[in-house]
């Protein structure tokens, strides 16, 4: 098994499907190569390459152009790739001639030589080699999504109500339902996120009805929520404890929602909305939708955590906490893959003071403001691609002053725009820069 270190971009995959008619066998040939497969999202390449028999591999670098030359021993296959911008890291793939006549080589034509990997994974379908390109400034923590082109402008937010309906949740001493409590505190935060621009609240319950905690998160993912928040009240069987906590999911529930994931193709192509031609066309290739689906959830789960952090921070201001950090817990409603979930307990309905609290108004205003101001800080640093937001934020253009060793490409990828975009701002007509050239960066 392998660990593939998490994107924190959201992916734009450009796939090919090269030689899946070519099963031409070589009495030579030890090895078949089916398929390879370039994904060149916004941070980070790589490519897969199918082999029917794991087999030995050398590399090297070249330079001008820039490429990595693959050897594959005693192997036949052929790949024909050309990238469709000059802003992927990976431009061109092509057979070249190998030195040793029963073996295959790959050139592969890079925009710039980053670190590399090769290395050998075997999926349930078979062996893989996988060439991977570091990302040269790997991007902070932003919503990993398969819909940035469709995307809303607003973030858009789900909030769950705890319980509903036949199930009350947790009553007070003096009688005080939790499912009650937690939508009251849903509306309000709700009324508060619609009146910022750029924010938009969903909920999951609108009235007392019941809704079942692993529907939740679906209903969630049905809206294209770049959040879920779900609101509880917690309870004990004796009066003293008291204070809020937040919760996000354990590992070992996510794992296992993971393992599930994978045996669920429905499910997948559901949660790859926008990525969801790959599995089309790869409809044997479990190890490159794990790959995908495994930078998504670990993309959600890092999410998860920092807004966490800004929400406990916020909370701490108006009430107690009962648990000064993030919690883990393994909870129904938490087990999106693809959206960073967190559940806010905010408070215990079974200490009698708390209850008081929590059936008054204004301290519920109070606890759904603080929520409201975590989110907007998490969101004003992290805000999902494509949304107001982050065009916001990118309004202003920036000076870069050119470091040594610092390339176009490098600098285009480093700001999230393009090559295209920064030499036309700057009118040059070269791909050249010097050291302490001044550019400006357009952004948005
Ligand atoms: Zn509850």
């Amino acid at each position: 098994m392998f660990k593939i270190q998490a994107f924190m971009k959201p992916l734009l995959l450009s796939l090919l499907l090269l030689n899946g008619a070519l099963f031409s066998f070589d009495t030579y040939a030890e090895t078949t190569i089916q398929r390879v497969q370039i994904s060149n999202p916004d941070s980070g390449a790589q490519a897969m390459i199918k082999l029917t028999k794991a087999a030995k591999v050398s590399h090297f670098t070249l330079k001008n152009p820039n490429r990595v030359v693959v050897d594959i021993r005693d192997a036949k296959g052929t790949a024909d790739y050309q990238a469709k911008s000059a802003d992927d890291l990976i431009q061109r793939v092509r057979n070249s001639k190998p030195k040793t006549s029963n073996d295959t080589r790959f050139v592969f034509e890079v925009a710039e030589l980053l670190d590399y990997e090769v290395t050998t994974v075997t999926h349930k379908d078979g062996p893989y080699l996988l060439l991977k390109f570091d990302d040269p400034q790997p991007q902070s923590l932003t919503m990993i999504t398969g819909r940035q082109s469709q995307r809303d402008d607003d973030i858009i937010i789900a909030l769950d109500a705890g319980h509903g309906g036949r199930d009350p949740g947790s009553i007070g001493p003096k009688g005080t339902y939790e499912k009650h409590i937690t939508l009251a505190i849903a509306k309000k935060l709700q009324k508060r996120i619609n009146a910022e621009k750029g924010m938009r609240a969903v909920l999951t319950r609108e009235g007392d009805y019941y809704i079942s905690p692993s529907q939740r998160p679906l209903m969630a993912r049905e809206k294209k929520a770049d959040l879920l928040i779900s609101i509880h009240a917690d309870a004990f069987h004796t009066p003293q404890p008291r204070g809020a906590s937040v919760w996000t999911i354990n590992e070992r529930r996510s794992n296992t929602e993971f393992a599930r994931l994978l045996e669920n193709k429905s499910r997948q192509s559901e949660l790859l909305s926008g990525a969801s031609t790959v599995i089309a066309q790869s409809d044997d290739d479990l190890g490159f939708v794990r790959t995908i689906l495994d930078m998504t959830k670990e993309g959600a789960r890092k999410s998860s955590y920092e807004a966490s952090d800004y929400i406990i921070k916020e909370l701490k201001k108006v009430t107690q906490m009962h648990k000064k950090d993030r919690q883990y817990a393994s909870l129904a409603v938490l087990t999106a893959q693809d959206i960073p979930s967190i559940l806010v307990e905010v408070g215990f309905i079974s200490n009698p003071m708390e209850e008081k609290n929590l059936n008054w108004s204004k301290y519920r205003q109070r606890l759904a403001d603080a929520i409201f101001i975590g989110l907007e800080k998490y969101f004003k640093i992290y805000p999902p691609n494509g949304t107001l937001w982050s065009r916001l934020e990118q309004k202003t253009d920036i000076q870069h002053v050119v470091k040594s060793g610092e390339s176009l490409f490098k600098i285009a990828r480093r700001y999230d725009t393009s090559i295209e975009h920064i030499k036309r701002v700057n009118n040059l007509t070269e791909n050249s820069l010097t050291v302490n050239q001044k550019l400006v960066i357009p952004r948005g």
